[in-house]
């Protein structure tokens, strides 16, 4: 009959001191064997964690032989009594005062040695890792994120039910909804030639819910967009969407203020004082060269182009007669900073396009500052000023960065995260989250030489400046709104535009002729025209949140069956090709040179 697996007393977590005495069943996976001279020791794991089991060859000889033929990853069902650990006990483990004496032991299923240990999974070579990613999964710390993830999931909607949103599925078969990333394409048999996409975000959708009349919508949805998968991106991901009616930005802000209070309240008990603190994106730029700021730690942004204004040192010479800014960050102390160091981030600054990182180190006094190293003599005439103006001391160190406005926050942001990490300057379990508001609603792209929207073509211009949409469009702000979590875009939204002037005219702007418009966006144009009630929501990234809270380092290890860089998932081996006949049916036929390679690698 064997042991009754299917009747489970207890998970391999729960049983403590006061279980001793009990019989009980318990089911899992070997995750160690020890054999100690005849007493065969086995830990025991589910998904709650590990059991010390105990097999006497004296007393139990059947159970005992079972056990010495077991390996690791064998999947077994034990039926014992708990006994108390005596002297051995282990503080480590949550049933470290208690063993297990295995009166009855089955083998459900023998596992093959496993490409990695399950217990060092997280030393493992990541491919691999993915490949056999159900063993990955067993592991304490991923089964422990996945339940966060879980817990996330229902917090959010558990808040949103109590505040009377409504979930509606949107399609994924669909069209294009531009959040500024390539599409997914699906082709359509029945319509050969053409084309589904899928959905960057559900945005029209959501929009139409409100133009339906419901008033509040908010979905857990799956999104996809085809990018370049640098860093830490994937192709599809989750977001918690929402979507009011009736409403204004601050309403939009406040009721999020509450679900991220409810989101770290419940899932990992932190408490987040609230309302959560507004910066301007101006204010942002100015003082941490970036829209999602790292507000945990100072290493700020200063302006010295005035301080600097009459210098001969020519590479901030050039850039202020030219109309640039000349900005520097402060490190305090760093004077201690080595010169391979700080040259080591010149080099960084070159290779993300800029010309290089002048930096000086401050010594004498506070009233006769001296420059020391770098540029430090080409700079020397202004020391005073210079050092005024950025707040600066003796022992500190300063680096430039002279460009365009634009150019000197994309340097000096990142030598400001740089800095950060080497000074330390990172408090540990720091919780900064912030509102970034007052977005431009355009950013000029100089390559393709239009505008392009910052967020996306149907947020609204905040009604001050909508008569600036003609005459100065990148004057005119958005009223969108993101939210940052330790320097991290946690998500973003904004008020839409419901009038169909409005929206076209903004189509305009953005370089979408009529004609496209009518193409893409007529349905959206048709329920502006029919009575659109003002509207607003945001969108939050759900694995990214999951990944915050997790503390873990990328979202690969918070997605259960994630894609690599290269857009491929280890463990299916998707993408992969299809049958001819597949493709015929579709109508599509593939480019000769796509077909010599494909012929190429199968031989
Ligand atoms: N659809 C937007 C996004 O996916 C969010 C929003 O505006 O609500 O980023």
């Amino acid at each position: 009959m064997g042991v009754p697996y299917n009747r489970r007393t207890h998970r391999c977590g729960s049983l403590r001191k006061f279980h001793v005495g009990q019989e009980v069943v318990l089911a899992g996976w070997v995750n160690s064997y020890r054999d100690h001279g005849g007493m065969v020791f086995i830990d025991l794991r589910d998904h709650e964690g590990l059991t010390q089991l105990k097999c006497n060859p004296e007393t139990d000889p059947k159970a005992h032989s079972v056990a010495r033929t077991l390996r690791t990853e064998d999947v077994v069902a034990i039926r014992g009594k708990v006994v108390p650990r005596g002297a051995n006990i282990n503080p480590k483990l949550a049933t470290g005062e208690i063993e297990v004496e295995v009166c009855e032991a089955e083998l459900l299923n023998k596992s093959e040695p496993t490409p990695f240990t399950v217990d060092g999974a997280g030393e493992a070579n990541e491919e691999l890792r993915l490949r056999y990613r159900f063993l990955d999964l067993r592991r304490a710390a991923a089964q422990k994120t996945f339940r966060l993830r879980h817990l996330l999931g229902k917090t959010i909607r558990d808040f949103f039910h109590d505040e009377g949103f409504v979930e509606i599925e949107t399609p994924f078969l669909t069209k294009s909804t531009p959040e500024g990333a390539r599409d997914y394409l699906v082709p359509s048999r029945v319509q050969q030639g053409s084309f589904y996409a899928l959905p960057q975000s559900p945005q029209i959708f959501k929009q139409l819910f409100m133009v339906a009349g419901f008033d509040r919508y908010a979905q857990i949805v799956r999104c996809f967009r085809d990018e370049d998968l640098r860093g830490n991106r994937q192709p599809e991901f989750t977001q918690l969407d929402m979507e009011m009616a009736f409403v204004k930005r601050d309403d939009v802000m406040e009721i999020m203020d509450r679900c991220i209070q409810r989101i770290f309240r419940d899932t990992i008990g932190v408490e987040i004082p609230l309302p959560l603190p507004r910066m301007s994106y101006q204010e942002a730029m100015d003082r941490f060269g970036a829209d999602s700021p790292d507000t945990r730690f100072g290493l700020e942004l200063k302006n010295v182009t005035d301080a600097v204004r009459s210098t001969e040192f020519g590479v901030f010479r050039s850039v202020i007669d030219a109309g640039g800014v000349v900005k520097c960050i402060v490190v305090p102390g760093g004077s201690t900073l080595t010169r391979k160091e700080m040259d080591g981030l010149g080099e960084e600054v070159k290779g993300i396009g800029g010309g290089g990182l002048p930096y000086a180190k401050i010594q004498g006094t506070a009233d006769a500052p001296e420059f020391a190293t770098g540029v430090a003599k080409f700079i020397q005439p202004v020391a005073q000023a210079l050092c005024a103006a950025a707040g600066a001391k003796p022992g500190d160190a300063l680096f430039f960065a002279a460009d365009t406005y634009s150019n000197v926050c994309k340097y000096l942001h990142h030598v400001r995260m740089r800095l950060a990490a080497m000074t330390k300057a990172i408090p540990p379990n720091k919780w900064n989250l912030l509102w970034v508001v007052d977005f431009p609603l355009v950013l000029w792209n100089d390559e393709e030489k239009r505008w392009d929207s910052t967020h996306h073509p149907f947020t609204s211009p905040l009604d001050e400046d909508v008569h600036l949409l003609d005459s100065d469009p990148g004057k005119v702000r958005a009223q969108a709104y993101d939210v940052v979590l330790n320097g991290q875009e946690l998500g973003g939204g904004s008020i839409r535009i419901h009038r169909r002037d409005i929206q076209q005219k903004v189509f305009s702007l953005l370089n979408i002729s009529e004609e496209d418009a009518r193409l893409k966006f007529e349905h959206l144009l048709d329920a502006l025209s029919y009575g659109a009630p003002p509207h607003g929501g945001i969108a939050l990234g759900f694995d990214r949140c999951v990944m915050l809270l997790a503390n873990q380092p990328s979202l690969r290890d918070v997605i259960a069956f994630p894609k690599t860089q290269r857009a491929v998932c280890p463990l299916t081996d998707a993408p992969g090709p299809v049958a001819e006949a597949q493709l015929k049916e579709l109508g599509i036929d593939l480019r000769p040179e796509v077909k010599a390679r494909l012929a190429e690698s199968k031989s």
